[in-house]
């Protein structure tokens, strides 16, 4: 009947401590591969399979604490995403001598004048200066201008002309300034 008895409590005491050792196996395990995930720092990796060790579930409540909060493939991805992100703005947002806000369609700074794009010759959009086409209908982009002709007319012209206008305005003023007769022409030529 003792005999039984003992028995019973170390058959217990046996199982528990299995229990416990396959536990803390599974702990030291989980944790191994959780931080190998997040890090590759092979003391933070030992220091943290270490304190799970030693301390049982409150160095895995510990540790889940004081990891990491991103997986290293989480923290890859929001870098590609931040990347893509900053590829999309436009090239520029503030005015590069004053250093103020300027919108997407701005062509001048409306602080400072400073010419931030030029009107498409085809559409009349805002290009920005480092472009060789115009993107929305293919016409030569201030880029392509400057390398091939650089008319006078085109480097101080009054911000709110139109693309027909300064169109003209670049091919009748070059040969023959006087010859123009019709009022537009006259109108663009004007010094602002
Ligand atoms: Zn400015
Ligand atoms: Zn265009």
């Amino acid at each position: 009947m003792f005999d039984s008895w003992q028995g019973v409590v170390a058959l217990v005491v046996a199982l528990s401590i299995a229990y416990a050792v396959i536990l803390l196996a599974g702990m030291a395990v989980w944790t191994f591969r959780d931080i190998r995930q997040r890090t590759h720092d092979g003391w933070a990796q030992a220091f943290a399979v270490g304190m799970v060790v030693l301390f049982n579930v409150l160095g895995l409540i510990l540790y889940l604490v004081i990891r990491p909060s991103e997986t290293l493939t989480e923290s890859y991805e929001r870098r590609l995403e931040t990347e893509a992100l900053l590829r999309d703005l436009p090239e520029r947002r503030n005015c590069p001598r004053c250093d103020r806000v300027a919108r997407d369609e701005f062509l001048l700074c409306p602080h400072c004048r400073t010419v931030l794009r030029e009107p498409c010759l085809g559409c009349g959009r805002a290009l920005e200066l480092s472009w060789a086409a115009c993107p929305y209908c293919g016409a030569q982009g201030p880029q392509a201008i400057r390398s091939t002709t650089v008319p006078s007319s085109l480097q101080q012209r009054p911000a709110g002309e139109t693309a027909e206008t300064s169109h003209e305005s670049a091919q009748t003023a070059q040969p023959a300034p006087h010859a123009a007769g019709s009022p537009s022409t006259g109108a663009t030529q004007r010094p602002s």
